[in-house]
């Protein structure tokens, strides 16, 4: 970090520099557009995975059904989420990365959590707590862990500030389904954490 970093709108500087960003464009179908928020207030990050077609085309992240997954999960409010002054989002890779051959979208691209998320989170000084959505976010952040499924029943013993949850994509009922201690144990935990690091003024919906 420079003397120029410390200064006041250094992270909008930094986020002008991510939207500018075309590292990896030749492996991007739509080309970059790098959706991402934050500002240095923020108390809660949330690491998913990449934007799907319509957040790339909105340039606004989980505006759709999995956003809304993840909303009631948590417990907040569109108006709290969107708040970059109380939330921040930083996927696993911050532009639409296709498709996959098997179906589905792409893994984010491996360029981008390396290059951008240690820059993003050194102005995010508030960060109570992550939640790393989704395996990509857990593989690069909890190192060790066996499986999603043990990651998230185990949420507990993560270290400390972090919160692993699986993606909340229309694939999770069925997963859903098969470990009923989701909704009965971790939900209300995660709720009452994502509370906590909001409480300082954050809208925290009941
Ligand atoms: S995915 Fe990340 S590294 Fe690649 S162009 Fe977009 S912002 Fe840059």
């Amino acid at each position: 970090m420079t003397v120029d970093d410390d200064l006041p709108g250094a992270l909008d500087r930094l986020l002008r520099e991510v939207r500018a960003c075309t590292i990896c464009a030749s492996h991007l179908p739509l080309g970059p557009r790098p959706v991402v928020q934050a500002a240095p207030g923020a108390t809660l990050l949330i690491i998913g995975q990449a934007p799907g077609t319509r957040a790339h085309e909105s340039g606004v992240a989980w505006s759709d059904p999995s956003g809304e997954r993840l909303r009631d999960w948590s417990g907040i409010d569109a108006a709290t989420f969107y708040d970059p002054a109380q939330v921040a989002l930083t996927p696993m890779g911050f532009c639409y990365p296709g498709r996959s051959p098997s179906g589905g979208d792409a893994p984010p691209r491996p360029e981008c959590a390396p290059k951008w998320h240690m820059p993003i989170r050194a102005h995010l000084a508030e960060i109570r707590l992550t939640l790393l959505v989704g395996g990509y976010a857990q593989k690069a952040y909890l190192a060790g862990r066996a499986t999603l499924t043990d990651a998230v029943r185990d949420f507990g013993s993560a270290p400390s500030g972090l919160f692993p949850l699986p993606h909340p994509s229309w694939r999770s009922a069925g997963w859903m389904r098969r470990n009923p201690w989701f909704e009965t144990d971790v939900v209300p935990a995660l709720r009452a954490r994502v509370a906590l690091a909001l409480a300082r003024g954050g809208a925290v919906r009941d």
